[in-house]
């Protein structure tokens, strides 16, 4: 595959291509253009020359396009899905669900063009008032791999209706499906310079987007330590941020809790996606005079999930995406093994056997009665292992809910008004579920808040985040 610059499919300045494994088998699934900073510089001068006549089109113009290539997504579901499965290692169920999520929030920013209009303000004294929104320039949408059909649309969805140019630049270990998108965009009618994509290292193409002056905006999804290096490279050029950080989200389980419905919980909230999710469940805090029995059935159900190619029918988990995220979680869980710290009561190495050889595989894992000092509480854990702690009540869960540098998501399970009421005031997060966990409508703002980042994505004011506000006080 290509890039995509200026409307033309290129090869990088560098002439070199790299290629994306499949993590479920080894196999190569693809190449693409190892770009670098020259690459980046001349997608920034496309996306600059394409900007005039972009943003002079109404917003219900340029969504179109998005509501187009929505439609074209939506129809050829099947093969993007399969090729996202191929490169990520999701199954292929999540994979539709993904590929349809990107048409999904692409149609919310068609929806909500139709409602942007400035403001009025008639201001005694001041005269008329108008508030003119105005795109901001050039965009970076810098992705991660773990979603990156999710997160492409949750940045490039607003910042094209808003009436910007963008330089999309995907992971290393999954630019495949990106770039077929971008095809798609590009045939529904998105001119030439408006969306560009950069293939390549973070350390060349993502510090030059976030370095370069004529870029106005990066949207950035990933690490936190990385987050603080694009804030460093974009701090002289004084460029907006919006920054998509790493989470530990806590899901708290109360002795009122319905326990199969909990249950089930854990499972899509921890294992989707082999736990490789932003806002998984990362940490579990269980009301101890339901622990026995929540934990008993929670074992059985991970024992019930299918590892394997996520290609493969009834598999239900796929692989890890990458050798060192695999690497890390392994570390992880040797460092609370060796450190006696909890009983792994499920899981806690890779799967035995043929099939699971070649690829990056991880067994679901539980491991019970975690000191709260313990490594697996105070990192992210970006993998298929649950550590588990029991509490007497709501106080100590909150406490130890709160008790993060993270506060991207959290949830908490009970039927109970008062708990709700409480745990909804106090838990520190961007966004709180009761009695669900994971599910992101576009409708609602995401972001998180401590070191989980900085800014939101979705929800009704999405497309402020890439305009510039102009008030114009005229007195006649
Ligand atoms: P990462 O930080 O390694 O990489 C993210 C992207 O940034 C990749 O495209 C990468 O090539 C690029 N990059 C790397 N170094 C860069 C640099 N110096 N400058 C600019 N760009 C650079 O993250 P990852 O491993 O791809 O993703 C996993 C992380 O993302 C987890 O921590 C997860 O929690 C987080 N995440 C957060 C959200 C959210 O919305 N808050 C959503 C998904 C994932």
């Amino acid at each position: 595959m290509k890039m995509l610059i200026n409307g033309e499919w290129r090869d990088s300045v560098s002439g070199k291509m790299f290629a994306v494994h499949n993590p479920a088998t080894g196999d190569v699934v693809g190449e693409a253009p190892l770009g670098g900073e020259d690459d980046v510089r001349s997608a920034v001068q496309a996306a600059g020359e394409a900007f005039g006549d972009w943003s002079a089109k109404s917003p219900r113009d340029r969504a179109k396009v998005l509501f187009f290539a929505a439609a074209e997504v939506r129809r050829r579901n099947t093969d993007l899905a399969a090729l996202l499965t191929a490169e990520q290692g999701k199954p292929i169920r999540e994979a539709v669900d993904e590929i349809n999520g990107f048409a999904n929030i692409l149609e919310y920013y068609h929806a909500l063009s139709a409602g942007e209009r400035g403001e009025f303000m008639n201001l005694r004294g001041y005269g008329r008032t108008t508030v003119l929104r105005r795109p901001l320039g050039i965009c970076g949408a810098i992705v991660p791999w773990n979603m990156p059909a999710i997160i492409m649309a949750w940045k490039i969805g607003p910042a094209l209706t808003a009436g910007n140019t963008v330089i999309l630049k995907p992971a290393r270990t999954a630019p495949l499906t990106c770039i077929k998108l971008v095809e798609i965009l590009g045939e529904a009618g998105l001119p030439p310079g408006v969306l560009n994509i950069v293939t390549g290292p973070g350390e060349t193409v993502g510090r030059e987007i976030a370095r370069n002056p004529d870029v106005r905006k990066v949207s950035f999804t990933g690490e936190v330590g990385t987050g603080r290096q694009v804030a460093l490279d974009a701090a002289p050029a004084l460029k907006r941020l919006t920054l998509e950080l790493g989470g530990s989200d806590p899901m708290i389980v109360c002795d009122d809790a319905d326990i199969p419905i909990a249950v089930e919980g854990v499972i899509r909230g921890r294992f989707y996606n082999c736990g490789q999710v932003c806002t998984a469940v990362k940490r579990l805090y269980v009301y101890e005079s339901i622990a026995d029995e929540f934990i008993r059935r929670l074992t059985a159900r991970v024992e019930a999930i299918e590892v394997g190619n996520g290609m493969d029918r009834g598999v239900t988990m796929g692989p890890l995406n990458n050798a060192a995220g695999l690497e890390r979680v392994v570390g992880q869980v040797d460092a609370a093994r060796d450190g006696n710290e909890g009983e792994i009561v499920t899981g806690g190495q890779a799967p035995l056997g043929e099939a699971y050889e070649r690829g990056l595989f991880f067994l679901p894992t539980l491991i019970t009665g975690v000191p709260h000092d313990s490594v697996l509480f105070a990192e992210e854990v970006f993998g298929p292992v649950l550590p588990i702690a029991t509490v007497k009540g709501l106080d100590e869960a909150l406490d130890l809910a709160n008790n993060s540098r993270y506060g991207l998501g959290a949830s908490v399970w009970t039927h109970s008004a008062d708990v709700i009421a409480r745990a909804t005031e106090e838990l520190q997060a961007g966004i709180v579920w009761v009695n669900q966990h994971l599910k992101i409508p576009p409708e609602v703002p995401f972001g998180g808040t401590k070191a989980s980042g900085i800014g939101r994505e979705n929800g009704s004011r999405a497309l402020e985040e890439y305009m510039e506000e102009k008030a114009v006080l005229i007195r006649l």
